[in-house]
């Protein structure tokens, strides 16, 4: 089982050891996993604020 990581600071899942997206530490304490497809429309990802479609934690330790 290939174990994901989260970023700390743009939430972002990823397998990679640093986050492909904003280059942040990732870690392995997240919880709640997010598929974002329309960030306009969707809520939670506002709340989190999130822009862009992708896979994200709820919350990461
Ligand atoms: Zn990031």
């Amino acid at each position: 089982m290939i174990s994901l990581k989260a970023c700390k600071t743009c939430n972002t899942i990823t397998e990679a050891n640093k986050c492909p997206r904003c280059n942040g530490e990732v870690s392995r304490e997240w919880q709640g996993y997010l598929i974002v497809i329309d960030p306009e429309k969707s809520e939670i990802a506002r709340k989190i604020g999130i822009h862009a479609s992708g896979r994200y934690a709820l919350r990461v330790k």
